[in-house]
């Protein structure tokens, strides 16, 4: 049994839990992540969508920004959406709130698509599917600059949408509002690997 725990601190959390527990069915549990401690002991973690000032703000003060780093040097996978891309990346363009977790060698946009463009869908051509994936995107980040380790999975016109490193999967869109179960299968891959 797998036990994945979802960054509850703001945000989308219980369409993530729902989500998710739709996809490991008796493959494990979901737990929501509140304090330190309680990340070392999932296998997988998800970070949801949110204001990512805001779960910045939490993780400092909780103490578990180091039980992150901690997690994915141990090879445990993470799933990061829209505010949990901002967080896991190393640079953020222009703005100074929000600390970069630095888990992924990322640069990224917070407002990328600009204010009218604020919600959208957009079928997405992604690396190892083999048909198109509708995704949601609400005031969506992008990925403007990466290093060489970084996997990119999926673009938008021609930003960085979704991307991996390693046992870190992030996604500017929200898989959690869709039935489509393939990026939760992709991470759930990871955990068995
Ligand atoms: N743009 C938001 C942020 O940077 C993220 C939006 C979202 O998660 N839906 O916090």
């Amino acid at each position: 049994m797998y036990k994945i725990g979802v960054i509850a601190l703001q945000g989308d959390v219980s369409e993530h839990v729902d989500a998710m527990r739709r996809a490991l069915g008796d493959k494990g549990i979901v737990v929501e992540v509140r304090k330190a401690g309680e990340i070392p002991e999932c296998d997988g973690l998800v970070i949801p969508g949110g204001e990512s000032t805001t779960i910045s703000t939490q993780l400092e003060k909780g103490g578990m920004v180091g039980e992150l780093k901690d997690f994915v040097s141990r090879g445990k996978p993470i799933l990061a959406t829209c505010a949990g891309l901002v967080l896991v990346s190393s640079t953020i363009e222009g703005d100074s709130r929000v600390k970069p977790l630095g888990l992924m060698d990322t640069t990224v946009d917070r407002n990328a698509f600009g204010s009218q463009k604020a919600s959208f869908e957009a079928d997405l051509a992604v690396e190892g599917f083999e048909t198109p994936y509708r995704a949601v995107f609400i005031r969506a980040p992008v990925i403007s600059d990466l290093g060489r380790a970084v996997q990119v999975l999926a673009r938008v016109e021609d930003k960085i949408v979704a991307a991996r490193q390693g046992n870190v999967l992030c996604l500017a869109f929200h898989p959690e509002l869709t039935e489509d179960r393939r990026f939760h299968q992709m991470f759930m891959s990871e955990l068995e690997a």
